[in-house]
């Protein structure tokens, strides 16, 4: 296998030099594009890797799928599902347009910025400090990396440009379709994009959600299959922005993107995936890491479909 990822990487590279890191969040606009990295964990617990697996970069985007399982976990699916939809947008991950004119009291999906602030306010805890910690608890859980924590100069640079998810939140509060303190939720949010993994901790999450909530490396359940079903279906259908369709056909692998660069698969019951190339297409994920996900699903037969 590390064969395969090191073929697949290598043949990979020469994607870094297209499209451009994000620079709407200027801290990520350091971000070194030739970096490339593939990481995949199968279900008996074993690790394969290859290239830059263990630099460390902002999970962004990628932190949604935790939040969502975070408050479907506190809340049932009912409840949540009444806040948020279950449906693809086709517009791009930050677009407040379909708020304002299809469903003012419901965004549309969880990984739309959003839906994600919306679960974010989902959340139990009695502080801010208990909820971005309840957050990072279950992070650390998932891929059994107790040194996980907050990149403080993303989080800063997030804080400092987020104007875009403040409006997008003040929408929803506006409505009264969002409940707690719009500033409380967004410093939440802020924080939960700026925690920074590696393509470890990314294969070893998806690992859980491949094997449908256990930890492969213990055995120990920490989320239901229902959750994790609920969960990939998202990924499926709104995982990769406005280009999910695509990836399904192409690639067909549950996945979530984030400006950071990150990519995270879960393949049922075979590995999770994690690859990282900071060099984005215009929609918002990683040129060379949709690449070496592409040919990784070809090689070894991923595509559930
Ligand atoms: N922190 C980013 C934002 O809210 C996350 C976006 C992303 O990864 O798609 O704009």
């Amino acid at each position: 296998m590390n064969k395969t990822l090191n073929t697949i990487l290598e043949s990979s590279k020469i994607f870094t030099q297209e499209g451009n890191v994000a620079t709407y969040i200027p801290e990520l606009s350091k971000a070194n594009p030739n970096n490339l990295g593939i990481c995949v964990v199968a279900l008996d617990g074993k690790e394969y890797y290859s290239g830059d697996y263990d630099k460390k970069f902002t999970m962004q985007s990628i932190s949604k799928i935790i939040t969502l399982m975070l408050a479907l976990m506190d809340n049932g699916e009912e409840k949540v599902f009444s806040y948020v939809g279950a449906e693809p947008t086709g517009d791009s991950f930050n677009s407040i347009a379909n708020l304002e004119v299809k469903n003012i009291h419901k965004p549309y999906n969880p990984m739309i910025n959003a839906g994600a602030i919306m679960t974010t306010s989902l959340i139990i805890g009695q502080t801010i400090e208990e909820k971005i910690g309840r957050i990072l608890d279950f992070t650390r859980k998932l891929s059994n990396n107790n040194d996980i924590s907050i990149d403080q100069n993303t989080y800063f640079s997030e804080k400092e440009t987020g104007d875009r998810n403040r409006s997008l939140a003040y929408f929803m509060k506006s409505y009264n379709s969002m409940q707690g303190k719009v500033d409380d939720i967004l410093e939440i949010y802020f924080q939960q994009c700026s925690i920074e993994v590696s393509c470890i901790d990314l294969a070893r999450i998806g690992a859980v959600l491949a094997n449908d909530g256990v930890l492969p490396w213990s055995g120990e359940r920490v989320i239901s299959k229902h959750i994790c079903r609920i969960t990939k279906t998202i990924m499926v259908t709104c995982g990769l922005y406005d280009a999910s369709g695509e990836f399904a056909i192409h690639i067909g692998i549950p996945a979530k993107s984030g400006v950071g660069g990150g990519i995270l698969g879960a393949v049922p019951k075979e590995m999770g995936i994690g690859v990282f190339g900071p060099s984005l297409d215009a929609k918002g994920n990683s040129i060379a890491g949709i690449q070496m996900m592409q040919k990784l699903s070809k090689k070894l037969n991923l595509n559930i479909f």
